[in-house]
């Protein structure tokens, strides 16, 4: 049998076979089509949550439970995006019945642990209904979780922040930073501008470690002109490796956790 590799599609049936025999937790990244201001990729929030998810599971193939990628699901829920050309973005329902489907397969062959790791916001109410539905539909069987990946560093901001409120939100300091270190070759900070937009409540926040008590609909054409919030100019390629650092660390904390996890 062919020696078990961390990302899903690159194994045969068989070892997967065999794999799976194993308990493993198998991570589905799942990101988005959207515009990023005038500087970041559309594939921004697709291949920050891939890279965090196939770093964290390097070095968990030989464990008892081993870690699996799944083939990243490259669109996402983008409406409020779709005003800025280069968006692609799914319905809600149909981003929800592929984010099932993928899984209930996976599940039905006898996956037990699944972890949902995104990286776009525009994903997170959808995704939580994802992973309480199937939760409930495999309840007992298996365990499926929802984790957004920049949230891993909200505890530790502290140890890469340099903006005020407003300064991560989108195409921000925080993005900036991780694609200068993951793909610095399509970042163009020649063409970058910050915005530090003003949501019509105080209630509200449109930064990534902010709180909003108030939640509704914001089209990203009426907080930015240019669809960056945030402050780009602070990025660097250090302090995105410092982040990633920092995902990368936290989900592997939970990944053995996680693999321990009793089935009720
Ligand atoms: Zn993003």
């Amino acid at each position: 049998m062919s020696r078990l590799r961390l990302r899903w599609e690159e194994n045969t049936s068989p070892t997967l076979a065999a794999a799976v025999a194993r308990d493993p937790v198998v991570i589905l990244p799942v990101g988005s089509i959207e515009q990023h201001g005038n500087h970041l990729p559309v594939g921004c929030d697709a291949n920050s949550a891939e890279a965090v998810a196939l770093r964290a599971a390097e070095g968990f193939l030989d464990v008892e439970r081993p870690v699996l990628v799944l083939p990243a699901l490259w669109y996402g829920y983008s409406p409020h995006h779709m005003a800025f050309a280069g968006t692609v973005t799914l319905r809600s329902e149909t981003f929800l019945a592929v984010v099932q489907d993928v899984l209930d397969s996976v599940l039905s062959q006898g996956v037990r642990r699944v972890v949902i790791l995104n990286g776009h916001g525009g994903n997170v109410s959808s995704l939580d209904v994802v992973a309480s539905r199937l939760g409930q539909a495999w309840h007992g069987k298996a365990r499926i979780v929802a984790v957004t990946y920049f949230q891993l560093a909200a505890a530790r901001q502290d140890e890469f922040r340099e903006s005020t409120m407003g300064g991560m939100g989108h195409a921000c300091e925080f993005e900036t930073s991780v694609q200068l270190a993951l793909h610095p070759d399509q970042v163009d900070m020649s063409t970058a501008v910050p915005c530090y937009p003003r949501p019509p409540s105080p209630r509200q926040s449109t930064d990534l470690f902010g709180s909003s008590v108030v939640r509704g609909y914001h089209d990203f054409k009426d907080l930015s002109p240019t669809g960056t919030l945030g402050d780009p100019s602070l990025a660097s390629r250090e302090k995105g490796e410092m982040i990633l650092g920092i995902c990368v660390e936290e989900l592997r904390t939970f990944l053995a956790e996680f693999a321990t996890w009793p089935m009720t």
